[in-house]
């Protein structure tokens, strides 16, 4: 994609994901939804362009970030909100996979107990098929390498403690 339509990407993207979650069960319960408890001094961190269809107010500090106080419009939630906690990872061949958002080790006790736990198989299908869409794009390739690169460097420091 050279010029993307980045609404109809977005749009695209959050079709595809449509309600789909982790678990077929909420996993709010497990965590008194732990990922939903923001401050508006941090927020989501949002994919390229992606505040041109979403209904949250964006901060330039730095990274571009969701302002996000642990309430909103949930068809408006960002798109890290509808993955979390697996990311869409990118090799240097630009083949993706689905992995743990290790980032969020601390918050996330799925990430912790990722082998106990059968998450739902459509989710991380549909999680795929969303990294394969952004990586058509030039600038959110770049992101997922990016994100790719600190998940990569969070797995390591895990696994050192
Ligand atoms: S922190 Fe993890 S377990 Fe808790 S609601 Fe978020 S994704 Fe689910
Ligand atoms: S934007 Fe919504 S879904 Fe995302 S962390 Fe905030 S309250 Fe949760």
């Amino acid at each position: 994609m050279s010029h993307t339509d980045y609404k109809k990407m977005y749009d695209k993207i959050f079709r595809i994901l449509s309600d789909l979650t982790p678990l077929r069960a909420d996993c709010g319960q497990l965590c008194d939804h732990a990922c939903c408890k923001g401050d508006s001094k941090t927020g989501m961190r949002l994919f390229p362009h992606e505040e041109s269809v979403l209904g949250v107010s964006v901060t330039e500090s730095g990274d571009r970030l969701a302002v996000c106080d642990g309430t909103c419009d949930r068809t408006k939630r960002p798109l890290a909100c509808r993955i979390f906690p697996f990311f869409p990872t990118i090799d240097e061949r630009g083949r993706i996979y689905v992995e743990a958002d290790t980032r969020g080790a601390l918050l996330c006790p799925l990430i912790t107990h990722m082998d106990e736990v059968v998450f739902d198989k459509r989710f991380l299908r549909a999680v795929r098929r969303v990294g394969r869409i952004l990586a058509k794009d030039r600038e959110c390739r770049e992101f997922l390498l990016n994100a790719t690169q600190e998940i990569d460097t969070y797995r390591a420091f895990l696994s050192e403690e």
